[in-house]
């Protein structure tokens, strides 16, 4: 039976929303299917606005993925803005997908992925609004299975309850696995209903199904243990990784957005993955080892994706770009590709050395000379070495000081606030940093006309890191000592005027800290804070610090417990029964070494040291170079 478009319906409450192009679909290389011609449907959320949610690569690879695929279709949905949801409150307007305007609960999956935690209540608001039941113990046999990826699903067990299942790592293999699963057990008449369906997808070990597992806890409230509560459910679910991304060189057709998005440029993942070993990084801990996208298949990817869409940026994106064996080459070739044409490229550079202004002067040659970025992340060299980022001053400003002679006027540093051990010195050098980062700029160019921007991040501290058994700062500590760097910035007549300043207050970083390290019983307060109003929490303009201290504590939920306090090494984590490969005798040793000051080197040059990935995962790292060169494009 084909499903109904609302759009009609929709149509009506447009003119009366901010914005309402977000909601009607219809871009440039979107996709909109035959219902009939699909068995299996997919409706894909980034639970975010359209113009942050649009651009997201995970989303896009997926939609195409699963678009390509027979007998398969995939729509996309994101969150309405609250003036929508009020109408389509008012009107009995469900939500839907911006392709095709069908209802989100027709399809077969709700996939959710999940970026940050503070996404979670827009996910509240998309089940409700398209009439799915919030808890998954209340779904029905119509009921999509609500499904979440992304790095947030490596402790998705905050929002176990909302959850069918979880995926960790990797998308691109899985979600077809999944597909075909589905596939079968529609195609057999659906034996066993819902249940079964999570069973097949559960026993493999390769999709978490969270009403499998039951969590008991000590009278103290620490977790005893995860253990599944089926036969055949495994203890322990791995993640999933991508072996050869030439394999997979999506997007190949970018979707061009008709209203303003966050980023308008076509972005290529140059490589996957990142083994430097920041302490701090999650993203670089649950997405090892590093396999590089070999430079033909960039060039490919670039010239393709630049056709097919019209974008005239191309991001070159990975964790670390500069990181990539053959990064000179590619940035030359394309940069020589392109020259002449209205075509530029951009790098997000993070690694302090002088390379890096080699690349960004090849990246700007037929672009803008707009600002550069480093990431230095803590203030001062014993911080730096807590954290592994290992950067001394000394290289930071011989790279400022190259990047000011050759013409750039604007650095822009970023740093967190509240690392582990951090004393209020440690934030004052930042300030110290700066100061000489401007000193040496002018007299580089012998001109005062030199800026640099210190932007600063709360701390939080992440599963399936050497810090998930930190204690985190508290709010108090970190405002107390921004206040403090402001104030040193502010009076310092010398240099104060060529240093801008940019911060958060620390009270977000707490409410994210109990979302990234909290087990089930957070789930509560989640729920409380969406039934009281909270909704995109990622929005310094609708987050509520209070909203969430006073949910939690109806919920019963002591926020220190689960931010503030450190975890001893035999605690068991929420997250431990989820698999990211990496050793946990490993990271708690690594733990114990920022602490005592010992540095890891990265395993791409250096030998392995033993963080259990590959082996578990059964994987290898992967760079080139190749040897091979990018070839001119004979039609630009
Ligand atoms: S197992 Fe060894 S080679 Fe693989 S990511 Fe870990 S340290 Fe690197």
């Amino acid at each position: 039976m084909p499903v109904e478009s609302i759009f009609h319906r929709l149509e009506a409450l447009l003119p009366k929303v901010q914005k309402p192009i977000q909601y009607v679909g219809g871009e440039l290389n979107s996709t909109v299917k035959d219902w009939d011609s699909a068995d299996v449907r997919w409706a894909l959320m980034y639970p975010d606005a359209y113009e942050v949610g649009l651009p997201n690569q995970g989303v896009a690879i997926l939609y195409e993925i699963l678009n390509e695929l027979p007998g398969t279709l995939a729509e996309r949905t994101y969150t309405v803005w609250p003036d929508l949801e009020a109408l389509m409150r008012a009107e009995g307007v469900p939500q839907f997908t911006v392709d095709a305007h069908r209802p989100v609960r027709a399809f077969d999956v709700l996939g959710v992925s999940f970026s940050t935690e503070l996404g979670y209540t827009n996910m509240l608001t998309a089940l409700d609004l398209a009439g799915i039941p919030m808890l998954a113990v209340d779904r029905g046999e119509d009921d999509p299975i609500v499904l979440a990826g992304g790095h947030a699903a490596f402790n998705p067990e905050p929002v176990a309850d909302f959850l069918d299942a979880a995926v960790l790592g990797d998308g691109e293999q899985i979600s077809i696995a999944i597909t075909e699963v589905i596939r079968e057990w529609k195609a057999e008449g659906r034996p066993g209903g819902r249940d079964e369906l999570l069973m097949r997808l559960a026993e493999s070990g390769g999709v978490y199904v969270p009403k499998f597992y039951d969590v008991d806890y000590h009278p103290d409230g620490r977790i005893k243990r995860v253990a599944p509560n089926r036969a055949d459910v495994p203890w322990r679910v791995h993640k999933h990784t991508v072996m050869d991304l030439d394999e997979w060189p999506y997007p190949k057709k970018p979707l061009v957005p008709l209203a303003e998005t966050v980023h308008e440029r076509f972005s290529v993942e140059i490589f996957r993955g990142c083994t430097r070993g920041c302490r701090f990084c999650q993203a670089g801990m649950i997405t090892r080892p590093v396999r590089e996208r070999s430079i033909t298949t960039i060039g490919a990817m670039v010239e393709k994706g630049v056709k097919e869409s019209g974008f005239n940026e191309v991001g070159l994106l990975s964790l670390s770009s500069a990181d990539h064996s053959e990064i000179a080459d590619v940035a030359k070739g394309l940069a020589d590709r392109y020259e002449g044409t209205n075509t530029s490229l951009s790098l997000p550079s993070t690694r302090v050395d002088a390379f890096n202004i080699d690349l960004a002067n090849e990246f700007s040659r037929n672009g803008r000379r707009s600002g550069l970025t480093f990431a230095p992340e803590g203030g001062s060299e014993r911080m730096r070495k807590v954290i592994n980022k290992m950067v001394t001053e000394e290289d930071l400003i011989r790279t400022v000081t190259t990047a000011y002679s050759q013409g750039w006027r604007q650095v822009k540093l970023y740093f967190m606030c509240g690392l582990p051990t951090e004393q209020d010195e440690d934030v004052l050098g930042i300030g110290d940093l700066a100061k000489k980062v401007i000193k040496a700029g002018r007299e580089a160019t012998g001109s005062r006309d030199i800026r640099c921007t210190v932007s600063i991040g709360g701390f939080v501290p992440k599963p399936h890191t050497p810090f998930q058994w930190a204690g985190q700062a508290d709010h108090e500590t970190v405002d107390r000592r921004l206040k403090a760097l402001r104030d040193s910035l502010r009076g310092d007549k010398q240099y104060g005027r060529a240093i801008g300043f940019r911060y958060h207050d620390g009270k977000p970083s707490i409410v994210e800290g109990m979302l990234s390290r909290g087990d089930r019983r957070v789930g509560a307060v989640i729920r409380a804070v969406w039934e009281d109003g909270g909704r995109f929490d990622g929005w310094s303009e609708h987050f509520s610090y209070d909203r969430w201290m006073a949910a939690a504590e109806k919920a019963g939920v002591d926020v220190d417990w689960y931010t503030t306090r450190e975890r001893e090494e035999n605690e068991v984590l929420p997250w431990d029964h989820l698999d990211a490969g990496l050793d946990r005798e490993w990271l708690w040793q690594d733990w114990q070494e920022a602490v005592s000051g010992g540095e890891v080197e990265d395993c791409r040059w250096t030998p392995c040291y033993d963080c259990g990935v590959c082996p578990t995962m059964g994987t290898e790292i992967q760079i080139g170079p190749t040897g091979r060169k990018l070839l001119p494009l004979t039609v630009v």
